[in-house]
Parts: C-alpha cells; sequence; structure tokens
C-alpha cells in the first residue's frame, strides 16, 4: 500500500485553516515527514500546487468545463447546479467537495503516487473528453476534502495562503535542513520535490545547478530622493533603469529561453532576441530587461507594449516595433552558479560575455554624492529610461526577494484624485479586510472606472476604511460590494494606458493610494479629459 493523499489534502486544508506562517510550515512538515523517495518528492510538489517540477514548465489545462462535466458524472448535478454553487461559494473544488454523495466520506480515498501519475497524464492527453474521464476517475474515488483540492489543484489555484517558500519552510522542519541549503537547492534544480527527497537523505548539496527552467527576480526596494542613500553611496553602483519588460534569459548552445518576472516562458514573443543570443558563444544565465529598440537607443514602453501578449508575432509587427535584450546582471556562466558572488564579479563576468554579442548591456556609473546622483537620474531620464537602479557591490542575488541590495529611483508620473465606487477584500495578509478599492475619475456627471489598488494604506487605516465602506454598501455582486461615491483618494502610478478594461478607456499602471483626500468632495474629483492630458504628455503628443 502506498502512503494516502489523504495526508497532502489534510495539510493543506489545516494550512487553510491557520493564519500563522509557523502553523502553515507546521502542518506541512508534519505530512512530508513519514515520507521518502518519489512519494515525498509528488507530496512537496502537491503542497506547493502542482504535480509538476517548475523546470518542466507544464501544466494540466484542464478547463472549468472539463472539471465541471467530470464533476457533474460523479456527483449527478447538473452543470448548472454545479456552476452555481461554485460561484456562491467563490471556489469550484469546495462546490464539487460539498455536492460529493454522502457516502464519499466514508472512501478509503487515493494514493499519493496515483494522484501524482494520474495528474501528470492529464497534461498528455489532448482531448477534454479523455481528460474528463481521467478526472472523473480520480473524483469517484475521492473523499470530499481530497476532491477539493485536486480540484483546486487542478485550477491552478490552492489559495492556503502558502507558496513554494512555506513549502520550502517545511522540508528544511521536515528533516532538519538549513533553510537557506533547502532555498538554493531547489532554486538550482527547479524542482521541490527532488530537492525534499534529497533533504531526507541529507544530499542536497549534491544538487547542482541546471539551466532552463525559472529563477526568482531579485527586486529593489524604492528611494523617492538621493538624499536617502546620501550616506552610503559609495558601497552602490548605478545603472540606468529601463522600462521594458523584466526577463532571464537562459542559453546553451543555440538554445534559448526568456522567462518573465511571472516565471512564464516568453522566449516565442520575442524570436530576435531568442536568435540574437543563440548565435552568441558560451552558456550563461542573464538578467535584463527586454526594450524596446529604435535608432540604436532604447525605445518607449508603448511601442514595447504592441508586442505584448502576441504570442507568434506577425512579421509586420516583428519589423514594425524591433526589441533587444538590455542584460545587467549574470546569474551563471558555463556550468557555474555565480547567485552567491558578489555584483562585481558577477558585473566582470556578464562584460566579459557580452563581447561575444547577441544582446546589449547596461552602462554602470559611479555617484559620489547625492548631487551627482541627481545628474544620473536627470541623464537616465533624458536618455528616455524612468530612472535610476542602485546596485550594491558586495551583495549577492537573492532570486525572488526584495531587498535594500538594490533601489530603485523613479518619479511618478502625477497624481490623480479619484473617487472610490466598489471594494472587495484583499488576500493573504489582508485577507478579511475590504482592502481593494476599484476607482473612477468623472466624466461629465458620471463616474467612470479607471483602476484598482491595493497599497498604500496601513491595516489601520484599511480598518477605518472598511467600517465605514460597509455603512455605504448600495449593493452586493459576490465579494464586490459598490459604495456610494463619498471617498476620494490620491493615487500615484507609474503610467497610463489605453484600456477596455475600463469604463474610462484608460487604465493605470501600478497605481498606489497616496492619501485618502478627506478635503475633497467626489465633485472635486480629477476627470477624464485631466487623464487623456496625462496620457498625451507620455506620449509626447
Ligand atoms: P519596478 O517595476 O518599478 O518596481 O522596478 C523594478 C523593475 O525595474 C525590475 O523588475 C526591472 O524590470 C526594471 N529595471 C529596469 N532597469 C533595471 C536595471 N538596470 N536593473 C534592475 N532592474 C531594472
Amino acid at each position: 500500500m502506498g502512503s494516502p493523499y489523504r495526508g497532502v489534502a489534510d495539510a493543506l486544508e489545516g494550512a487553510a485553516a491557520t493564519r500563522g506562517k509557523l502553523a502553515k510550515i507546521e502542518r506541512m512538515a508534519g505530512a512530508l515527514a513519514p515520507l521518502s523517495g518519489p512519494e515525498l518528492a509528488a507530496a512537496a510538489r502537491l503542497l506547493s500546487g502542482s504535480p509538476y517540477a517548475e523546470w518542466e514548465q507544464a501544466v494540466t489545462s484542464v478547463g472549468w468545463a472539463t472539471v465541471a462535466r467530470a464533476a457533474s458524472a460523479v456527483t449527478g448535478w447538473d452543470l448548472e447546479t454545479i456552476g452555481a454553487s461554485a460561484r456562491a461559494i467563490g471556489d469550484l473544488g469546495e462546490a464539487i467537495g460539498l455536492l460529493l454523495p454522502p457516502e464519499a466520506s466514508g472512501r478509503s480515498g487515493l494514493e499519493i503516487l496515483e494522484v501524482d501519475d494520474r495528474l501528470r497524464a492529464l497534461s498528455a492527453r489532448r482531448k477534454a473528453a479523455e481528460k474528463a474521464e481521467i478526472i472523473e476517475d480520480l473524483l469517484r474515488r475521492a473523499s470530499p476534502r481530497e476532491a477539493k483540492y485536486l480540484v483546486k489543484t487542478l485550477s491552478g489555484g490552492l489559495r492556503v495562503g502558502a507558496d513554494l517558500a512555506t513549502v520550502e519552510e517545511a522540508i528544511a522542519a521536515a528533516f532538519g535542513s538549513p533553510r537557506e541549503a533547502v532555498a538554493r537547492a531547489r532554486r538550482d534544480s527547479g524542482d521541490i520535490g527532488e530537492t525534499a527527497a534529497m533533504a531526507r537523505e541529507g544530499r542536497l548539496d549534491e544538487i547542482r545547478f541546471r539551466l532552463f527552467h525559472p529563477i526568482g527576480f531579485m527586486l529593489a526596494s524604492p528611494i523617492e530622493n538621493a538624499e536617502e542613500v546620501a550616506g552610503e553611496l559609495s558601497l552602490f553602483a548605478a545603472e540606468d533603469k529601463f522600462d521594458g519588460i523584466r526577463a532571464h534569459a537562459h542559453k546553451s548552445g543555440s538554445r534559448v529561453a526568456l522567462f518573465s518576472r511571472t516565471l512564464d516562458d516568453v522566449t516565442a514573443q520575442f524570436p530576435e532576441i531568442a536568435l540574437a543570443l543563440g548565435a552568441a558563444p558560451g552558456q550563461f544565465l542573464l538578467d535584463g530587461e527586454i526594450v524596446a529598440w529604435k535608432d540604436d537607443r532604447v525605445d518607449s514602453f508603448f511601442r514595447l507594449q504592441r508586442r505584448l501578449g502576441r504570442k507568434a508575432p506577425p512579421a509586420d509587427l516583428l519589423a514594425e516595433i524591433p526589441v533587444a535584450f538590455v542584460a545587467y546582471d549574470c546569474l551563471a556562466s558555463g556550468e557555474t552558479p555565480l547567485f552567491e558572488r558578489a555584483w562585481t564579479e558577477r558585473r566582470a563576468e556578464l562584460e566579459r560575455i557580452a563581447a561575444g554579442g547577441g544582446f546589449f548591456l547596461s552602462a554602470v556609473r559611479d555617484a559620489a554624492t547625492p548631487a551627482e546622483l541627481e545628474d544620473l537620474f536627470r541623464a537616465a531620464r533624458e536618455r528616455g529610461n524612468e530612472g535610476v537602479m542602485l546596485k550594491r557591490k558586495d551583495s549577492v542575488y537573492l532570486a525572488g526577494k526584495r531587498g535594500r541590495a538594490w533601489r530603485k529611483w523613479k518619479k511618478a508620473l502625477a497624481t490623480l484624485d479619484v473617487v472610490v465606487t466598489a471594494v472587495e477584500q484583499g488576500n493573504g495578509k489582508r485577507a478579511g479586510m475590504l482592502s481593494d478599492y476599484t476607482f473612477a475619475v468623472r466624466d461629465g456627471d458620471r463616474l467612470v472606472n479607471i483602476g484598482k489598488a491595493y497599497t498604500g494604506l496601513t491595516d489601520e487605516e484599511i480598518r477605518k476604511m472598511g467600517t465605514r465602506f460597509r455603512k455605504i454598501t448600495t449593493a452586493r455582486y459576490g465579494p464586490v460590494r459598490a459604495v456610494a461615491p463619498e471617498v476620494v483618494l490620491e493615487v500615484a502610478f507609474d503610467t497610463i494606458q489605453k484600456s477596455t478594461r475600463h469604463k474610462s478607456g484608460y487604465a493605470l499602471r501600478f497605481p498606489r493610494i497616496v492619501r485618502i483626500r478627506e478635503d475633497k468632495l467626489p465633485a472635486e474629483a480629477d476627470t477624464v479629459q485631466r487623464v487623456e492630458e496625462i496620457w498625451r504628455g507620455i506620449q509626447g503628443m
């Protein structure tokens, strides 16, 4: 008898039921501790939400309709009831768990390895009917809780408030391995499963770095002015902050893979970059920016935008908006990972590789005083870039972490005074708080939505606002509360884009709340004409 999948489902349920990170880790560690080998590997992956290792870049690719159809066959309920239940509860997995016949509670359930095997088989099957058959078979033998987490795994969202880092910590706790060693092994192997199995055997240090799987990105902390770093400028190197799409470029022989910040493989969207990098000598992993390129320099993000979301861009678009890769870090060269080396050393390696061509290299500059940094900032803006980045010369590359070793300095464009029209509960730390605000600008005497903001207020402010929003709720649509348009916010944003998503016809990129304008009435909020003016300013019209 193999180990039961019940252990995984129970741990996920336990993690979902507790708010504390430590308690979540404990639940997961408890499920992993008694396992070993392939069962342990599969359980660790399933706890992280997928039967696949990250390096496999695979998804089960099962649509909602396929799952619902299988659930209908197993529960006897029609698709409409299943859909309505899922909407009412807000989760298809939970709804299906509840709709299973009463005898399902007494089932002995599934085994880890068969769940792993069947879920993996899903991506190999093309036809929806074949996929539905596999799911139906699993659901017929699953207990309600197992069904719930099976379906959540299929829908690609466990929503138990745990991520890969939580599972890493659970592995460390279960097998007494140092957390850093677990994180390193997971990063290098691209497989939380293999990491768990090797941790149990005390062999984490045998895991070697492999290219071609997504790696977390190192992120920067913001500064608002040069004075903030006055005392420590000598520790940093400065670079322009390019306005493009962050990407990691993996390359070996003529094989190239580009991964986006969301860890998706975007290689096919940028064939000219793949081709140029593929022709460069050597094997490497670079961190950098995909930018629109024109007349030997970076072009605006607005032009690049037209290339985004095009899986296979047609030839005329490729010709009209060429793109290039500007590299600013080197994370592996040949067989050697460089994450733990200092920035200075990584930079030297990057310059060596850049000599082979295939991409552009960011220019590095020094600023000794805040005044010099301001000059660099102005010059960067004049070159059409967003601002400057500062990188601590002695810092290692912390994949997936935002720290103070990298700083970013960019100017918010302008701010807008907007009116809150709807609110929703947040996620994660802010689950249960009405923290997500949809907001609008004026258009004549109507209000038209232009965006949604989640950040900027303190928990205390959010709580106060929550009480107010509950009082002025005018209607509820599932999780969304429409509110009387009374509250004015000042929001900052990185830029404005045309968008069909919002009624206003525009969308703000990265909106954040600067403050609540208690001093302003909704009638004094900004207008869609003002938005258009700012947008025109950006276009240089
Ligand atoms: P932000 O998206 O404004 O939070 O700023 C961080 C982003 O700036 C990174 O994710 C990169 O996409 C981008 N960026 C542009 N130039 C650089 C650079 N020289 N070094 C690091 N990140 C950069």
